[in-house]
């Protein structure tokens, strides 16, 4: 069982601050972790499909879910699917099953009446500069609520996820001379370039 205030330390060094929509990233993904009985993924035999957007309120909260499920940007394994929502679905490819988790609109709503929210986030304060006496209690209060009180969790499903393969091939730009993935790659002319190159206008 992984316990989400074991790694709320490491959460608010990698993230920069603290911020309860974070916190409650550590406990959703705790609490699909657990429900699935898997530990935090090693390398990418977890995939992470989170349904959160670009630039919106609790965006943070992706964070909390990447410490705690060890699923990430750079490991591949997180995949945003931009449908401005806290749910997400995790899968364990090996047993073909998924949870899906949501936080309750209820609790999200009542951190929304705060002073945190109201005079602070909402007006545009860094988070950081957000004074320590009213995020520590939200911080709590989020850690302290039971997984039933905060949290949508469904059955275990089936899940079929088919892994995209990893490409090794790569080449390098005529005119740059960086490395570019071979899919990425554009024809100018008579020549490869990567996307960059290739919007540049032509030279007359
Ligand atoms: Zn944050
Ligand atoms: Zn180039």
């Amino acid at each position: 069982m992984i316990n989400p205030k074991d790694w709320l330390e490491y959460a608010e060094k990698f993230q920069g601050h603290k911020c309860p929509a974070m916190v409650v990233g550590l406990k959703a993904g705790a609490a699909a972790l657990n429900k699935l009985g898997v530990d935090r993924a090693k390398d990418s035999e977890l995939i992470l499909l989170a349904d959160v957007g670009k630039n919106h309120w609790a965006i943070d909260y992706v964070d909390g879910l990447q410490v705690i499920t060890g699923c990430t940007i750079g490991k591949g394994n997180l995949i945003l699917t931009n449908k401005g929502k806290l749910s997400f679905i995790l899968i364990d490819i090996k047993h073909k099953q998924a949870v899906r988790v949501t936080p309750k609109a209820e609790v999200i709503l009542s951190f929304r009446k705060t002073e945190f929210f109201t005079k602070f986030k909402k007006c545009g304060s860094p988070t950081s500069e957000i004074p320590d006496e009213l995020v520590d209690p939200i911080i709590e209060s989020v850690m302290n609520t039971t997984d039933e009180e905060l949290l949508k969790i469904s059955d275990i499903f089936e899940y079929n996820y088919i892994e995209e393969p990893q490409s090794f091939n790569s080449f390098v730009c005529e005119e740059c001379d960086e490395m570019v993935i071979e899919e990425y790659g554009r024809i100018k002319g008579d020549k490869m370039a990567c996307i960059d190159c290739a919007q540049k206008k032509r030279e007359s």
